[in-house]
């Protein structure tokens, strides 16, 4: 029993850092919901074999260091959950028998991240996420961008907390995933990893991009705003202009909480947000002070959790994937079934161990569902209803793509195609080569790049500058200006700085971030190239498994002549800083007081260099004041305003810190 509680706490730590840190999660909420009950169960019985760490212990995740860092002041709790109305009954029982006269409040569960967000008097001046419910991530400038939440209050309230979720519309979500999927990146699982992986941006600008917007649920803590319940609160913070939960209404009897819960369940496919449950509170802010709190949830609140449709149908084949890594992923082909408000015909199956843990076969009949994921996951296979004649699957030795022998590492689930000149891998090798973060070539498609492979005029990013104007109008339905726009856009390709070209070549783990680093670490090409392990290493936030992966990159003869044939072709080869200086394009900075290591006019130019501007004076567009020795009373009118104020030291962090 030990050794199943030992795996089964790691298995969701490690679930729980895909989600909460990564926000990349493996398995639906719901399966994961089902795993955490059956740890705690486990652990209620065999408290001796508990681990130190647990998952059940623990509210979210940790934030990340690459954030400032937030301590609540007021702990972002989670909720206790529900999964039947049995449990919710349970909860008013708890309640009513401290205070039978309690009325709740049902509002909707967004499914979204929560955020803290602190004004003084009147004036936004800092937002975080919830982080371990302790200590969050400042993103006070990412939520700034976020058109709901007001920057000012009509009234200057000396001191107010509200807590709320930031989401994305459906709408918002399934654009973006289009997006990336005609960019090849990754898609968001859900609209809540889209909202959590849009918020947690280094550069505030992707987050204005990304439409995210907010409904507040709390009220956290206050001075000069006080009210006895929770309703009331509600509609005055709404009147101050904020967004709050939608149809907040409050009830005494539990059977009209159980209607309220259904009517929203109902609605719930037709809203332009997902929700992923009801959430049931205590009204009088009294009773919830007497009620109290776990050290995870208050007990003046509960979360009934919809459970996830599910559908039974049939796996007529299985397909399998070729990645841009060249990791083979096995797709249930399904006799298409509508789930969730739509039609689904795929599902993945993760990898060969899913297969073999659930014991999956080519015609038998699954139960499939769809839990506010968008990747459908089969959930368990009817094995009453397995014909004679279904197959057993294995996956292929070979890739399905070019025919060569895959690699199978044998501490991981995962097959692989290590052929470099792999057409699945070259298509979505080169997509990704011309990709807007990457060398931004525009015009190039996925459609044109297909045709360029299947004439055989590209077979890797380098043949793309040996194409001339003529190969390509010769094509149907190119014609001469296509042609030359496309010859134009590959052209001005080559003066894209190092670090998108690092970026480009598709590295494993190495994103935009890690691009930037090594660019700005290595300065050249031929420095990277020749860089050992021990080197990469050195350089912080580049493990020794990335870096492992750039050494085995730099290994093979083939990328070898890649880099070779595009620097003949005139890519360039060496980072040049200016991309760099765009770290302050869009702020406005006020320098104050005496600086020790630098003039006025230096630590002007130094941001300047950088894309930002310097005014003489704090305003409201102000970004940053930076405060010197002696810094007088633009500091204080900064301080007001609730604008950032940065140390020396800060100001230095800033200088070096590569976006
Ligand atoms: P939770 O999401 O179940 O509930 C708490 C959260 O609900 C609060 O933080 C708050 O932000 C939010 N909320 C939304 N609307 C609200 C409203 N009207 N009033 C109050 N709160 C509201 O709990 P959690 O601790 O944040 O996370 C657990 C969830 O994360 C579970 O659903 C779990 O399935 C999921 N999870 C999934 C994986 C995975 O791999 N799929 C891993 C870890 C956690």
């Amino acid at each position: 029993m030990e050794e199943k509680i030992r795996t089964l706490t790691e298995k969701l730590l490690y679930y729980s850092r895909k989600y909460y840190v990564d926000d990349a999660p493996e398995i639906s909420d719901y399966t994961y919901d089902q795993l955490l009950r059956e740890l705690k169960a486990l652990e209620e019985q065999y408290p001796q074999f508990k681990q130190p760490v647990s998952p059940t212990d623990r509210v979210g995740g940790e934030a990340l260091k690459e954030f400032s860092q937030v301590v609540h002041t007021v702990p972002m709790e989670s909720l206790q959950d529900a999964f039947s109305y049995e449990e919710i009954r349970a909860f008013d029982q708890r309640v009513k028998e401290v205070f039978p006269d309690a009325e709740y409040v049902v509002e909707p569960k967004i499914d979204g991240l929560s955020v803290s967000l602190r004004y003084e008097n009147g004036v936004f001046v800092e937002g975080a996420t919830r982080g371990d419910g302790q200590v969050g991530e400042d993103v006070t400038q990412n939520l700034k961008t976020i058109r709901d939440i007001p920057l000012t209050l009509p009234e200057k309230i000396p001191s107010l907390l509200v807590r709320g979720e930031v989401y994305m519309p459906k709408a918002s979500f399934e654009k973006l995933n289009e997006e990336r999927d005609q960019e090849m990146q990754p898609l968001f699982a859900n609209p809540r990893n889209a909202a959590a992986g849009s918020l947690r941006q280094l550069d505030s600008k992707i987050t204005a991009r990304r439409k995210l917007r907010v409904f507040i649920f709390n009220l956290q803590a206050a001075e000069g705003f006080s009210f006895e319940t929770h309703n009331r609160i509600l509609h005055e913070i709404q009147r101050l202009g904020f967004p709050v939960t939608p149809g907040f209404q409050s009830f005494r009897d539990i059977d009209d909480v159980f209607r309220e819960i259904e009517k929203l369940g109902e609605k719930r496919a037709e809203l332009p947000y997902e929700i992923d449950g009801a959430v049931i509170k205590v009204n009088q802010l009294a009773q919830r002070e007497k009620l109290g709190r776990t050290s995870k949830f208050p007990k003046w609140a509960i979360a009934f959790k919809y459970p996830p449709e599910q559908k039974m149908t049939k796996i007529l084949d299985i397909a399998v994937n070729v990645g841009r890594t060249g990791v083979l992923t096995p797709l249930a082909v399904l006799e298409p079934v509508s789930v969730a408000g739509s039609i689904i015909s795929r599902a993945t199956l993760h990898n060969r161990d899913f297969i073999r843990e659930k014991d999956i076969r080519i015609g038998d009949t699954v139960m499939i569902q769809k839990a506010g994921d968008i990747i459908p996951e089969v959930v368990s296979v009817d094995l009453k209803k397995r014909p004679e004649t279904a197959e057993i699957f294995e996956m292929p030795n070979v890739c399905p793509s070019c025919g060569e022998v895959v690699s199978a590492d044998s501490d991981s689930p995962f097959i692989r195609c290590i052929n470099s000149e792999c057409p699945a891998q070259l298509m979505k090798n080169i997509v990704h080569y011309v990709s807007k973060d990457a060398m931004d070539i525009d015009g190039l498609g996925i459609s044109q790049i297909e045709r360029f492979i299947s004439e055989g005029l590209v077979h890797t990013p380098a043949d793309l500058y040996l194409l001339r104007k003529e190969n390509i109008m010769n094509l149907d339905r190119f014609g001469e200006k296509s042609a030359e726009n496309i010859i134009g856009a590959i052209e001005c390709s080559k003066t894209q700085n190092l670090d998108r070209l690092i970026y480009a070549l598709g590295i494993r783990e190495v994103g935009r971030k890690a691009g930037k680093i090594l660019a700005a670490s290595f300065q050249t090409m031929g420095a990277l190239v020749g860089a050992s392990s021990e080197q990469l290493t050195d350089i912080p936030d580049i493990g020794p498994v990335t870096a492992d992966y750039i050494t085995g990159y730099f290994s093979n003869p083939g990328n070898l002549d890649l880099i070779r044939r595009l620097s003949e072709a005139g890519v360039n080869m060496t980072y040049q800083v200016t991309e760099q200086t765009k770290i302050f394009e869009g702020k406005i900075f006020v320098l104050t007081g005496t600086l020790s290591r630098y003039t006025r006019e230096e630590a002007s130019s130094l941001i300047e260099a950088r894309g930002g501007k310097v005014s003489g004076s704090v305003s409201r567009k102000t970004t940053f004041v930076v405060a010197g020795e002696k810094s007088g009373s633009k500091a204080a009118k900064a301080k007001d305003l609730g604008i950032s104020i940065l140390t020396e030291e800060d100001f230095e962090a800033m200088l070096s810190k590569v976006d």
